[in-house]
């Protein structure tokens, strides 16, 4: 099992398999990195995508996506800006930035997270403008987040939880877990 990350209009760019672990892995280091940097509306809505991206709301195997997907502006400036505020945001996570509010990541999988990284920003750097679509309705946020903060973790909420509260096993405090 597992899903795949896509950039179907780029050019060459293989599609990548991505176990769900390694996939949540990826949703919740970029939640943590986004949190302090989301501040326009596209910005945020971003933030909102990714904490949305909890396979405990959306189910196992229901998370991946094709990079046309993320509400791409088709001017040319705001193109560049959102491309440049996502390459800056993969490097984030390549730096671990927040990843003091993440439960440790087992070496195996960190081993691993970083190339899925690099070839996210690989397929962010040569995504075109070209022909851009709208992006699906029932992925791409309406708006920023509007469920607040975990304040364990630090990341948005989204409608019924936290996607690293979710993540957390019984043992640990998870005060947002979905029900
Ligand atoms: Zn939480």
């Amino acid at each position: 099992m597992g899903d795949f990350i896509t950039s179907e209009r780029g050019p060459g760019a293989p599609g990548l398999h991505v176990s769900n672990v390694r996939l949540s892995v990826l949703f919740n280091v970029l939640a943590v990195a986004v949190m302090p940097r989301a501040r326009t509306d596209w910005e945020l809505r971003l933030a909102r995508w990714v904490v949305e991206g909890d396979q405990c709301r959306l189910g196992l195997g229901m998370v991946g996506f094709d990079v046309s997907e993320l509400g791409w502006s088709e001017s040319e400036d705001v193109f560049a800006t959102q491309k440049r505020f996502l390459l800056e945001l993969v490097d984030a996570a390549l730096n671990r930035e927040g990843w003091e509010h993440l439960p440790s990541i087992p070496g195996a999988v960190e081993e691993r997270l970083f190339p899925l990284l690099r070839q996210l920003r690989e397929m962010v750097e040569q995504f075109p403008r070209e022909g851009l679509t709208p992006p699906p309705e029932y992925r791409w946020p309406e708006g920023p987040p509007e469920n607040g903060l975990c304040e364990l973790h630090r990341v948005y909420l989204h409608e019924t939880g936290c996607l690293l509260c979710n993540d957390a096993s019984y043992d640990e405090p998870a005060p947002h877990r979905s029900p």
